[in-house]
């Protein structure tokens, strides 16, 4: 039975192909950043609405949110994610236009034969994965209440069945001070840039008593306006993270006292902005449903490196996903090995048709470990036993 299933949902990518390849560039050439993606998520909506897809856009609150479902019967639904948000200044450096494509060809693959399946799926759009939240902000508003499971491939320049990410905050600090002329009455001026400079310091003397999976990295956004004239304002913006959410906090804690420190070393004010979407979650990746998705890319003729905590990571907001469902991030290799990504080179390798026919060969595994997690319920069952697991050992929050 199964065997007849998976030959039909390659073969439907494989017939949208040019289409989905048409869909991804359409994207990548129109760059929008996070929330933002008016066009991007109105595209691949409708590509799918097209597609007998039954679409609900805005959703979970957010404009540039969508949900499309394709719907068998009243069986678990499986969630497959597309992202479609740019960079400021460089666009697709992170080749979302590549997830976009990855998400909607898996579901428009399953949807071929999910009248044959006891179950849904759910292709749902999340905007604004650099920076933004848009994942958190969806998981808060409940949009992943009724999913047994989500997923999403990311590109890079390996193929990973998985890696874990760091939690993570997005702090801005405004240093208030006042402004006097520098060289006639500088003893009447606060500076406030001094304030931001000493958290600068004070934050690369507490690096050294970090644990190394720790990161504390920051810029000046704002720093005065003449050298003539003691800065009154001055700001910046920080990211503090670390591999579990107890320490990350504990850091935040710390670096916060940093900066009040600071202000009071300086004379100044600070504001301290700690942004409530940025609380990104380390992503734990579902161990059955990643090593199904290797298995199936293998099969495909792709090597596949197995999910490893030693991999260098960044943040996503699908590690809130992974704090509530099984969820799995693999990575396809679509540019050279070691191109880091957020460049311009990783942009235009984003756009290359080597790119794209290793990403369309993601979407057939994704799409095929879909169909497994519903037309095998011992794989769903294993998934969201070792969830369970988690929670009751705290890898996962529990709820
Ligand atoms: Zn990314």
């Amino acid at each position: 039975m199964t065997n007849d299933l998976r030959r039909r949902v390659v073969a439907r990518i494989e017939s949208e192909r040019e289409a989905l390849v048409a869909l991804s560039l359409a994207v990548h050439r129109d760059p929008e950043t996070a929330y933002e993606e008016h066009r991007a998520s109105e595209r691949i909506a409708s590509f799918l609405g097209e597609r007998g897809f039954d679409v609900t856009r805005p959703y979970g609150g957010l404009d540039t949110a969508f949900r499309a479902e394709a719907a068998g019967s009243d069986g678990p639904a499986i969630a497959i994610l597309a992202e479609y948000d740019a960079l400021p200044d460089i666009g697709h450096g992170c080749g979302h236009n590549l997830i976009a494509m990855i998400g909607t060809a898996a579901a428009v693959g399953v949807s071929e034969v999910i009248r044959d399946l006891d179950g849904r799926v759910a292709a749902i759009g999340t905007p604004a994965e650099e920076g933004g939240g848009g994942k958190v902000a969806l998981v808060r508003a409940g949009a992943f209440a009724d999913i047994a499971a989500a997923m999403m491939v990311h590109p890079g320049s390996r193929t990973l069945s998985g890696r874990t990410s760091l939690a993570s905050n997005r702090v801005e600090l405004r240093f208030h001070g006042k402004a006097a002329h520098a060289a006639a009455q500088p003893d009447r001026g606060i500076n406030a840039l001094d304030g931001l400079i000493q958290t600068f310091n004070a934050m690369n003397a507490m690096r050294q008593h970090l644990r190394p999976d720790a990161r504390v990295h920051g810029i000046i956004t704002s720093g005065g306006s003449a050298a003539n004239i003691i800065p009154e304002y001055a700001a910046g913006k920080f990211s503090i993270r670390a591999r579990d959410r107890v320490y990350q906090q504990e850091v935040l804690r710390r670096f916060i006292a940093c900066a009040k420190g600071a202000a009071a070393a300086t004379g100044t004010t600070v504001e301290v902005l700690v942004n409530e979407n940025s609380g990104y979650e380390n992503m734990v990746p579902s161990t059955p449903i990643s090593e199904r998705w290797a298995e199936h890319l293998r099969t495909l003729g792709i090597e596949v490196l197995p999910t490893s905590d030693e991999e260098r990571m960044g943040s996503t907001d699908m590690g809130n996903v992974s704090q509530v469902i099984p969820a799995a991030h693999p990575y396809i290799a679509i540019a050279p090995e070691g191109m880091p990504s957020h460049t311009a080179a990783f942009r235009d390798a984003a756009a290359t048709p080597q790119a794209h026919d290793n990403a369309i060969a993601a979407a057939k595994a994704l799409a095929l470990v879909t169909v497994d997690l519903l037309a095998e319920p011992a794989l769903l069952a294993q998934a969201r036993a070792e969830f369970e697991e988690r929670q009751r050992t705290g890898i996962v929050k529990r709820r």
